[in-house]
Formats: C-alpha cells, sequence, structure tokens
C-alpha cells in the first residue's frame, strides 16, 4: 500500500481521543502546518548516524526526561535542571565507558500519553481519561477533560520555547566542558555521592588540561555538545501536521522532533501507528515488552526498516525485572539471527511500576538498577551489545521512585511526589544509576 502522511487514518487508530468539533480540529491542524518546524532534517540525519555509530558499539545513548511534560511546567529553571542532570549524566558515563554520549532528551514535545482506559468514574460521574496536555487537561470535570484542538498549538508553541531555550544554552555555553560547575544543582553538595562525582569531574578537568596544552590551544569540540529530542509519536494529527518534505533531501520528516517512538500500547502490525512511522525518515523507537512475540517484533523490524538502514531502528525493551531473564534472550538472538541492524535500548522504568499501599505509583531503584545489569548481561552473552538507556528523570528533589542512596521509603513518598503520571526518578537516584551502569559495564 502507497504511504501518505495521511494513510495512517485508514487503519485502527489506538489511543486517540475523540474531538467533539471535528471541523475545530481540521482548522488547527492547517494552522499547524503553516508553521515553521521544530528540528531540521540536517539534524534528524546525524542523529540517525550517531544511531549507527551506537550500533557498532562506538557511541552511547541516554535518551531521558519526564514521563509527561506539563504546559505548567514550561518554565526556565525546570529545563535547565533537566539538562543538567542529563549533562552530569553523560560526563559520568563518557568518562566511565570511555566512549562518546548521544543524549536525546524526553522533551520538547512529550505532551500526550497513552492511558490504560478511556473513561474514568469517580463518585458516579464518567469523563474522558486525561490523556496529556497536548489532549486535556487533569481536573476531573467535564471541562477539562475535553478534548481542545487548540492545545496542538499551545504544545507546538511550548515545544518551540523549550527547544529554543535548551539551544540558546547550549550554544552559548552551557554545556562546556571546561565548566561542568555550571551544571551543579544547588543541593548536590549535599548528595550522598556528591564526592565521587566530584572526583570524576576533578579527573576529566585534569585530562582537558592536559591534551589542551599538547594541542596548544582549546579544543572546540569540548565547548559544546549536541542535545536531541524525542517523544512518543502518540497523537497522529500533530505528527502528521508536522511531517514535511524538504529540498534536496529524499522523502519525508517528521520535524517535530528528532526521534519518535511507537509505545507498547501502539504497536500493533496493522494499526495507525506503525503505519505513519514507516513512511517517514527519521530514526524510529519501539517499545517492546513481556507480552510481544518474537515474530511480532520480527514483523515489526520488517515494517518499519525493510531496506536494513544502519541507525534508522531502536527496540527499546522494558521488560521489568522479574521478566527479562524470561524474554530478552530469545528475543536478541532472534533478530541476530534475522540480520536486522538494530539499536538496542533499555528502559528499565515501565516493566517496574508498583503502587504503594496509599494508592501511589512507585518503582524501586534496585528494580531499576536490577533490569538494567540483566540487560547488559543479555546482550553480552549473546554477542549482542546493549547500546543506551530509556530513563524517566528529573532534575528535581521529588520523592517518586523508592531506595537508591537515600533510601527512600513509602512514607518518603508523600513529602514531595509531583508526577501526574508515571514516577521519575530524582537528581540523586538518576546520578547514581549512570554510576551503577559504569559499574557493570565500564569495567
Ligand atoms: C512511556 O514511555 O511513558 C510509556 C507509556 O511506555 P510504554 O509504552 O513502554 O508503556
Ligand atoms: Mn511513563
Amino acid at each position: 500500500m502507497t504511504w501518505t502522511p495521511e494513510s495512517w487514518q485508514t487503519k485502527p487508530v489506538a489511543q486517540h481521543p475523540t474531538y467533539p468539533d471535528p471541523a475545530a480540529l481540521q482548522e488547527v491542524l492547517a494552522q499547524l502546518k503553516r508553521l515553521p518546524p521544530l528540528v531540521t532534517s540536517w539534524e534528524v540525519n546525524k542523529l540517525k548516524a550517531e544511531f549507527a555509530a551506537a550500533q557498532r558499539g562506538e557511541r552511547f545513548v541516554l535518551q531521558g526526561g519526564d514521563c509527561a511534560e506539563s504546559f505548567a511546567d514550561c518554565r526556565p529553571e525546570l529545563i535547565t535542571n533537566r539538562l543538567k542532570v542529563l549533562l552530569q549524566m553523560s560526563l559520568v558515563l563518557t568518562h566511565g565507558l570511555k566512549t562518546r554520549v548521544t543524549r536525546v532528551g524526553r522533551f520538547a514535545g512529550q505532551y500526550a500519553k497513552p492511558r490504560s482506559a478511556d473513561l474514568e468514574t469517580k463518585n458516579g460521574l464518567t469523563l474522558p481519561s486525561y490523556r496529556g496536555d497536548l489532549v486535556n487537561a487533569p481536573e476531573f470535570t467535564p471541562e477539562a477533560r475535553r478534548p481542545d484542538p487548540q492545545r496542538l498549538l499551545d504544545g507546538h508553541t511550548r515545544s518551540a520555547m523549550t527547544i529554543n531555550f535548551v539551544r540558546g544554552l547550549i550554544d552559548g555555553g552551557f554545556a562546556d566542558l571546561h565548566h561542568p560547575e555550571y551544571w551543579d544543582l544547588d543541593w548536590v553538595q549535599h548528595a550522598p555521592l556528591a564526592a565521587e562525582y566530584q572526583t570524576q569531574v576533578d579527573a576529566i578537568g585534569d585530562s582537558l588540561r592536559f591534551m589542551e596544552t599538547l594541542a596548544g590551544a582549546p579544543i572546540s569540540d569540548f565547548q559544546r555538545v549536541d542535545f536531541f529530542t524525542s517523544h512518543e509519536a502518540l497523537l497522529l494529527w500533530a505528527e502528521q501536521a508536522q511531517t514535511r518534505q524538504v529540498p534536496r533531501q529524499p522523502g519525508w520528516y517528521n520535524l517535530s522532533t528528532h526521534f519518535p517512538w511507537i509505545g507498547l500500547r501502539t504497536a500493533a502490525l496493522d494499526g495507525a501507528h506503525v503505519e505513519y512511522c514507516r513512511g517517514i525518515a527519521n530514526p524510529i523507537g519501539v517499545k517492546v515488552g513481556p507480552s510481544m512475540g518474537i515474530d511480532w517484533v520480527l514483523a515489526l523490524c520488517e515494517a518499519l526498516n525493510p531496506q536494513r538502514e544502519a541507525g534508522k531502528l531502536v527496540l527499546i525493551h522494558r521488560m521489568g525485572a522479574g521478566k527479562i531473564e524470561q524474554h530478552l534472550p530469545a528475543l536478541v538472538e532472534a533478530v541476530r539471527k534475522s540480520g536486522h541492524p538494530v539499536l538496542w535500548l533499555c528502559d528499565p522504568m515501565h516493566g517496574n511500576t508498583q503502587s504503594t499501599s496509599n494508592g501511589l505509583k512507585t518503582r524501586a531503584f534496585d528494580d531499576i538498577a536490577g533490569e538494567l545489569t540483566s540487560a547488559f548481561a543479555i546482550h553480552r552473552a549473546a554477542g549482542s551489545r546493549l547500546g543506551g538507556v530509556h530513563l524517566e528523570l528529573t532534575g528535581e528533589d521529588v520523592t517518586e521512585c523508592v531506595g537508591g542512596a537515600r533510601n527512600l521509603t513509602e512514607t518518603d513518598l508523600e513529602r514531595a511526589y509531583r508526577s501526574q503520571v508515571d514516577p521519575r526518578l530524582n537528581y540523586e537516584q538518576a546520578l547514581e544509576l549512570a554510576m551503577k551502569i559504569v559499574g557493570v559495564q565500564g569495567r
């Protein structure tokens, strides 16, 4: 079947809201289509080349950010803190793994969420579920939960502001390796791992000065880094409106993000999300869970990367600490045998979600670290390579995941639980996890 940016509309589409006023939706989409995009095809191609390098073992990919961004959190201090923690983690990973790190933020467009039920009932009232700020609002009122197409424009604007601020910080020198102190968060001195982190920062500073002495000049490569963006390609109306052809490049690009991914709930082979993603030139991620059979995953590889292009397809497994040993080895072996070039990432968050006795969603640091440790070992044993990680994290001092160096307990969760959706690693836990990755993989 021929692909067009609209051909997904002929397929069953999961996880989409029903807009009460379809004409208003079409009007907004027409506006969205005329606005400038958020990223360029050059950047998308560059990320694909970096993913190909990660597949070859020459890079490690760090993908991370909030489960869902919210419109209210489009604030400079929150954006800066998220950037800080990703920069600090990538410093730890580069130093410990002795490899270059590709940074992919889960931001500047991560505004739509899949839900397990279309409707929610409270005190006898039934309303549509909250599907992320791109669709509706979390408050439990009929007005808030009504899908509003105007939100597509608001989401585009906020994504543009976010990416503009990130680009400005990075181009202005915020990511300069000569100044890792720019990335310190206020309370970093009190973190249990602060001393270990500082030792690594000092070692990098020494190496940098040594190399620049030899070179006789500052090395400009160390003054800036690249940052890429990603989000779940969930609300296909929005994705379609940003799907463009560009001069002198073949094919169609989704220019709302560098790296869209297909979530677990929308990975049906004959579904709309796979149909949309198979036609765009961007690298594509797919979440792979324990319920997906090997044939399904191989068919996804064939559908999404029929040309077997390097750096094109990223399989993000999210099995859970208790299931990874059972499900991953055969899958890795089957993909290897098929000859499909894929980049493997591990998402150790989504298979490890539990509820506390108070009904809060949480994840245990040890389960997260345990799944990652198994993932590295399983790939190594199969002659494959885990090329990176996909994490939900924040630069804030939240208490959403239990465990870690400060040993947060269920009681601590009440102190600073802010997520509307999934629990995130806080700043200290994220940094600790980066050190853990180095511990299991780097030596
Ligand atoms: C997510 O990444 O927030 C998510 C919903 O993941 P998954 O599709 O793997 O469940
Ligand atoms: Mn999530």
